[in-house]
Order: structure tokens, then C-alpha cells, then sequence
């Protein structure tokens, strides 16, 4: 039997194309594209194409306004320290309750440093972002705005443009965590008031270790590494070139397969969740149903806990998430379903279906299959299920 693997907002599976195409940068290619002897000028060569890969994919105006990094992480970190950096008279951030812990770990390291004042704005029980409260945290004090294009949980995507509109009305930079919006929606930075980008390899089908931050070319921004003069001076360390060719031919296949991610990927998602929420009870879908991720899924299963599902689910070999993978292991829910009011019965049965193009109508199939008897033999256990209401007429998030 076929192991499922419905975790891609986790990791990705690397392209067996792009796999390919980057052995070569470990034997053959081995060059340092800072050399000027034949070495090094093939290597400059082949990053120089990559450049243009991932410049198509983010509809940037120039490919200088890419500076490889590390992966998602280290551009979050770098966007956000540069902006506190660039523009020494203004200390405020804003970001959301939300985001990714790349940028509110460090939002709340600053915080406790003195380094800087944090707006943290909510959302609603949808996940929608509170405008009036994004509104009103602006001001001449913020250095930076740090909201993410769509949530790595609920796949909730934020109205990024028109947030950004509003922080350059206050002249703050603005810096956007896309790293589950690459390569999954479109992307055309050329014209957009986004100031800062971060993106990763490993979600899109390339590997570990690499990333990306887009820079608006006149954008003001400092550097987090300092010492040779790679990437412009803006990223010091020689470059990962097998990651930099790697992360160029994933986002050409990634624009490749965007309308199939919108289109196949989005017809597996909605079938799993159709039938999940036809087949069991006290269920409903976490996350904004009209402006979503195509690939997906987040169910909160009310009166069982997701580790229990989970396991089961591993047992019948499905792999899916409780949320995020930082928080798994602990028994606090989720700080997004937090942040979003779900109930406590609710947030804690919570899981994540995420899907990609390796998936195929029969993993469907199988988690269509299992789940509902799994979560029949969880409840029969459950002291809660006993007296819970199951006219179903259950919690279901409505706007506020
Ligand atoms: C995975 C992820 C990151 C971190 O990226 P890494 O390359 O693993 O450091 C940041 N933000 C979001 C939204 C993510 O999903």
C-alpha cells in the first residue's frame, strides 16, 4: 500500500526535474560564481538563468531584486530586521496574530530586547484580517508592516495588495511572508506597492536550505549578513548554487503547473472536504471558504483530539498536520485557530489536508475511506461526544 502524503504545506517533495537539473552544480559545475576563470563563469551563467526563473515567477521588474537566502526563515528575519535598520527613526511593527513564527518569534524577541513596539492585529472567525484594527496600528512610528500573503494552516489568503497600499500611505516599508502563496497563485510584483518578499525552496518543490527575499529595486534595506560581496552585498556567503539552479527550475514548473494547482489540486481538496463534512458529524471547515489556497484544508473536528487522529490516520499510512508542525508535540492549539476564536472543543480536533501536484484522486480515496470510522471509534471514547449536540446544528464561524 502507497504511503498518502497530504503534508505539503509542511515540505515538498523535490521535482525529480528538478533534481536533475541541479546535480550537476555538485560535480561537474562545481565552480564559485564570484570566480572570473571558466569555472566560475559557467556557474555565474546558470545562476544568472535561475535569477530570470524566479523573477518570471514573481512578475518582479528586475532579477537584481532577488537575494537568495537560506529559505523562509532567514528572509522573514532579514526583511523585518533590515526595515527597523533603514529607517532609524521609526520603531513600530505591525504584523498579524497569525503569522508564521519566522516573524512573530522575532517580533516578540524585539519586543522583550526594547528594540521595537509590535501591533498584533487579529482576525476574525474566518481568519479575515481586522482592517480597522490594521488601520489604525499605522502611522509615521512603523518601520514595517509583516503580513503574510496566505496562511500555512488555513490557506487563508490576506487582500496583500491593498494592505500594502494602506502602510505606503505611512511611508513604512511593507514585507510579505509568501512563502505558501508562491508558486500556488499568481504573483506580479512589477506594479505592487510590496516592498519585501520572502519565499521558500522546499515548499515549491525544491530543496531545503534555499530561499528567496524580493527587494523592490529603491527600496531602502541592510543587510543581516555582512562579508563578501555575493548577491550584491546584500546577502554575504558564498551562493548555494545547487539550491539557487534548483529553486530557478522549480518556480519554471511551478508557473507551469499553477493553472493545474488551480484546477486539479483545487478538484482533490473540495472533494475530500465535500465528503468529509457529508460523512461526520460535528465538523466544519477552519479558514475564509472565498478566498483560500487551492490546495488547502483544514477541518476542526469538534469533541476529539487531532494527535489522536493523526496517529490513526499514520497507521492507515496517511500523513496530514494538526496546524503547524512547530506546534505539534505541544498541547496548546494552534495560535492561528486561537486567534481566530475557534472553540476549544473544535481547535484541538483540528486537522490539515494539504495537497500538491504529487497527489493523485486515489489518496482521496483513501482518507475519504478511513477517516470517518476513525473518528467514529475517537468519539466513543470521548467523555465530551457523550453530551455534545449532534442535531447538527454545531459550531459553524460566522463574520462577526
Ligand atoms: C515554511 C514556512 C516558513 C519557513 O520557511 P523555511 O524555509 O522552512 O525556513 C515561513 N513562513 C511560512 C508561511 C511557512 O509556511
Amino acid at each position: 500500500m502507497n504511503a498518502v502524503y497530504l503534508d505539503n504545506n509542511a515540505t515538498t517533495r523535490v521535482d525529480p526535474l528538478v533534481v536533475e537539473t541541479m546535480l550537476p552544480f555538485f560535480s561537474e559545475q562545481f565552480g564559485n560564481p564570484s570566480s572570473i576563470h571558466s569555472f566560475g563563469a559557467s556557474v555565474g551563467a546558470a545562476v544568472k538563468t535561475a535569477r530570470a526563473q524566479l523573477q518570471g515567477l514573481l512578475g518582479a521588474a528586475h532579477d537584481h531584486e532577488i537575494i537568495y537566502t537560506s529559505g523562509g526563515t532567514e528572509a522573514d528575519n532579514t526583511a523585518i530586521l533590515s526595515a527597523l535598520e533603514a529607517l532609524p527613526d521609526r520603531n513600530e511593527i505591525v504584523t498579524s496574530k497569525v503569522e508564521h513564527p519566522a516573524v512573530l518569534a522575532l517580533c516578540q524577541h524585539l519586543e522583550k530586547i526594547g528594540r521595537a513596539k509590535v501591533h498584533y492585529i487579529g482576525v476574525d472567525a474566518l481568519g479575515r484580517i481586522d482592517i480597522e484594527a490594521y488601520r489604525a496600528a499605522l502611522s509615521d512610528k512603523v518601520a514595517v508592516v509583516s503580513l503574510m500573503w496566505a496562511n500555512n494552516e488555513t490557506g487563508t489568503i490576506f487582500p496583500i495588495e491593498g494592505l500594502a497600499d494602506l502602510a505606503k500611505e505611512h511611508g513604512a516599508l511593507f514585507h510579505t511572508d509568501a512563502v505558501q502563496a508562491v508558486g500556488k497563485v499568481p504573483i506580479s510584483l512589477k506594479d505592487s506597492a510590496i516592498d519585501m518578499l520572502s519565499l521558500s525552496g522546499h515548499k515549491l518543490h525544491a530543496p531545503k536550505g534555499i530561499g528567496a527575499l524580493y527587494v523592490k529595486r529603491g527600496a531602502r534595506f541592510k543587510p543581516l549578513l555582512r562579508g563578501g560581496h555575493q548577491e550584491r552585498g546584500r546577502r554575504a556567503g558564498t551562493e548555494n548554487t545547487p539550491g539557487v539552479i534548483a529553486l530557478g527550475k522549480a518556480a519554471e514548473l511551478a508557473a507551469l503547473h499553477m493553472a493545474d494547482e488551480q484546477t486539479r489540486v483545487k478538484g482533490l481538496r473540495d472533494r475530500l472536504e465535500g465528503a468529509l463534512l457529508q460523512r461526520i458529524p460535528n465538523c466544519f471547515v477552519n479558514g475564509d471558504l472565498n478566498d483560500r489556497l487551492p490546495n488547502t484544508c483544514n477541518i476542526a473536528f469538534e469533541y476529539v483530539e487531532g494527535e489522536g487522529i493523526l496517529l490513526h490516520l499514520t497507521r492507515a499510512g496517511i500523513a496530514a498536520s494538526s496546524g503547524s508542525a512547530c506546534t505539534s508535540g505541544s498541547l496548546e492549539p494552534s495560535h492561528v485557530l486561537r486567534a481566530m476564536n475557534i472553540p476549544f472543543t473544535a481547535a484541538h480536533g483540528s486537522i490539515r489536508f494539504s495537497f500538491s501536484r504529487d497527489n493523485v484522486p486515489e489518496d482521496v480515496d483513501r482518507v475519504i475511506d478511513v477517516l470517518p470510522g476513525i473518528l467514529e471509534k475517537l468519539r466513543e471514547l470521548s467523555p465530551f461526544w457523550s453530551n455534545a449536540d449532534k442535531s447538527g446544528k454545531e459550531f459553524k464561524p460566522v463574520y462577526a
